[in-house]
């Protein structure tokens, strides 16, 4: 079961066009703001956001290797943000690709103007992905369950081949967004990512408390031995 989140409202401002160039609004320059200025009335009637998103329930855990309902994740960021989740959201979003069209257009004529359109773009996807983690953020304490750490795949400690178990349980194609061979998504501007949500999850736990192999796992042994 999935929802389609397209009720995404987010307006852009001058610094978030900044922002999302790696500027610093206080030390911009008058020709790279006014550029950013000039984007802006162009840059939020392009932006088209839409977002998919699933949740499933965790199968197993056990040291980085989670199992869920449709897949497996694997690495040391899915053992450091997904350890002791019962559930996990999935979600692909995206701004569309007209943003992105225009940008290239752009980088043909005036590329200062370019390089804010794309910061735009960044920065709209930041605004788009942080909104749709609040709803799920929201949905989930409704619930009376709390969340944990969003990660995605491609960020370190997970490595980016395993956008292909997120894409093969979502069907980004509905939002219109697909998975090249090299594993980045087209449009560019979209993020794909995970978050976890449970009962147990607490800043204090570590993963090993969650994990099915604790009561025969022997590094958990030597840690604890040299812990004493
Ligand atoms: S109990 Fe062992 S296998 Fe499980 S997370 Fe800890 S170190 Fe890894």
């Amino acid at each position: 079961m999935f929802e389609i989140i397209d009720h995404i409202e987010i307006e852009l401002t001058v610094d978030h066009v900044l922002k999302g160039q790696g500027i610093d609004p206080a030390r911009a320059s008058d020709r790279v703001r006014n550029a950013a200025l000039e984007v802006l009335e162009e840059a939020n009637p392009l932006l088209e956001p839409k977002a998919l998103a699933t949740k499933l329930p965790v199968l197993d855990f056990a040291h980085e290797t989670l199992t869920f309902e449709g897949g497996i994740f694997e690495g040391p960021l899915v053992k450091r943000a997904l350890a002791g989740a019962a559930e996990i959201f999935l979600a692909v979003c995206t701004i569309g690709p007209k943003l992105e069209e225009r940008m290239k257009e752009l980088m043909g004529s005036d590329m200062i103007k370019g390089l804010a359109l794309d910061g735009a773009g960044t920065a709209a996807i930041g605004l788009v992905s942080q909104a749709v983690t609040n709803k799920l953020i929201a949905a989930a304490e409704n619930s009376g369950l709390k969340t944990g750490m969003r990660a995605q795949p491609g960020q370190e400690g997970w490595p980016i081949e395993q956008q292909r178990v997120l894409f093969s349980v979502l069907p980004a194609e509905k939002i219109g967004v697909r998975l090249t061979d090299s594993c980045l998504m087209i449009p560019r501007k979209s993020v794909s990512f995970v978050l976890p949500l449970g009962k147990d999850l607490c800043e204090d736990a570590v993963p090993c408390d969650f994990c099915s192999k604790r009561e025969r796992c022997h590094w958990r042994r030597e840690k604890q031995v040299a812990a004493r």
